[in-house]
């Protein structure tokens, strides 16, 4: 008899699992608590759709930090070149930018998503939309739908059903309630690749919107060249969002606000304009800071001190009146979940065999630039064949 399959959230790890599924045979349902699937997908696809990165394995695996190591292999099997291959096989052209970055040529995702599902269709993969995963109650599934409770029984289940970000697109996290009550240890939730919060005087009301380039961001020893934009909240972009991990936690956030110069060679020029000019003057012709800089030191270092080594060395390591993450709620992604240690190499659930979980929900997290979709992807055909596997064999 046809084995069947349950996935429970139409993200893309879940659909990415259910491809794998349904290739393998099983007679594959997705269900999904919103009207459709892959929202949150679409809303990646407004930024262009960053879909991997193309760089050395190495630096490639590091992105993913504490959780390299059990994602080492899933990554290996579907590394940044076969997303490309998966992509282009559904007709998206994709380029990869000067930073190694992959995005389709449209710089939109609803094409591929198109595509995709209708892929899904073709291998008869049932989508029920609206139906809300209630939790796992004496061996059967329990949902709440338009037509009211339903049960499913599957003989293989996987989890996708996300993060807990962005609620309003259905990745908001209420499946955590049910897998700690089965006793299934999770990592809290915490924002990951979020804004942080800065209470700005109206002194930098001018400068919202307005990128801060070519500067360094350090917290606890990180450090990143990525840009900062200022907005009424505090700071975004992606160099805020790739030190946003440490800063989190509450520990300090300088900004050099000339990288490329030295301690020595910037207090150098400082001192020869000593004297000559105003200090706003110098600022700008001797540091070379344009307004935003100068404007980001006079509010965080008032009163700029007047000798040059001092001065030089505010340039250099100006610390970022930071109150906090922003609300978890609009982070990019969010780190915790599943504890690793629930999972087997298949990520399989080692107290429910046959479950298995995918995407976002399990404890890991990394920078964007495409490692968050290509880990999604990753792990969702993975568990996917792994579970085409498990179903074959009992
Ligand atoms: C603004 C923004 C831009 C982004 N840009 C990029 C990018 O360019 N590159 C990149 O790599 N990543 C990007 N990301 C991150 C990426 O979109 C996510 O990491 C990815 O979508 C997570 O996939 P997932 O399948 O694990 O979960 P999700 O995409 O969150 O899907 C989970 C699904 O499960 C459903 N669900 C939840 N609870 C239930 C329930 N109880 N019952 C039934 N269904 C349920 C949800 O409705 C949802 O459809 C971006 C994210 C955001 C918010």
């Amino acid at each position: 008899m046809t084995k069947t399959a349950l996935i429970i959230g139409g993200g893309p790890a879940g659909l990415m699992a259910a491809e794998q599924l349904a290739a393998a045979g099983l007679d594959v349902t997705i269900t999904e608590a919103k009207p459709s699937l892959g929202r949150k997908f679409l809303m990646a696809g407004k930024s262009g759709l960053n879909l991997t990165k193309v760089e050395d394995t190495t630096a490639f695996l590091t992105a993913y930090t504490e959780a390299q190591k059990r994602l080492g292999p899933i990554l290996d099997h579907v590394p940044p070149q076969a997303v490309i291959a998966w992509a282009n096989d559904l007709g998206a052209d994709v380029f990869t930018g000067s930073t190694g970055r992959v995005f389709p040529k449209v710089m939109k995702a609803s094409p591929l998503l198109r595509a995709w599902l209708r892929r899904l269709a073709e291998a008869n993969v049932t989508l029920l939309t609206r139906w809300r995963w209630l939790g796992f109650m004496d061996g059967t599934h329990q949902f709440d739908t338009p037509d009211g409770p339903r049960q499913i029984t599957p003989d293989i289940t996987i989890y996708a059903m996300g993060g807990a970000s962005w609620r309003k697109l259905g990745s908001d996290g209420t499946w955590a309630a049910d897998f700690a009550k089965r006793g299934i240890a999770l990592a809290p939730f915490a924002p990951a690749n979020s804004a942080l919060g800065v209470s700005w005087s109206h002194h930098m009301l001018p400068f919202f919107g307005t990128p801060l380039k070519a500067i360094s961001l350090r917290c606890q020893g990180h450090i990143t060249r990525g840009e900062a934009i200022l907005s009424q909240k505090g700071l975004e972009g992606g160099g805020i969002y790739s030190i946003s991990k440490w800063a989190r936690t509450g520990a300090d956030v300088f900004v050099d606000l000339a990288p490329d110069r030295s301690h020595e060679d910037l207090e150098t020029v400082l001192t020869k304009a000593q004297g000559k000019k105003t200090l706003s003057n110098i600022l700008r012709t001797a540091a070379r800071l344009d307004p935003i800089k100068i404007a980001l030191l006079q509010e965080c270092a008032r009163p700029l001190p007047s000798h040059p080594k001092e001065l030089a060395q505010r340039i250099k390591s100006l610390k970022l009146p930071i109150h906090g993450p922003a609300p978890m709620d609009e982070a990019i992604s969010t780190a915790g979940g599943v504890a690793w240690s629930e999972l087997d190499a298949n990520l399989m659930l080692i107290k429910q065999p046959g479950h298995f979980c995918v995407g976002e929900m399990i404890d890991w997290e990394a920078p964007t630039g495409g490692y968050l979709l290509t880990a999604c992807f990753a792990t969702g055909a993975w568990a996917g064949q792994q579970a085409a596997r498990f179903a074959d064999q009992t």
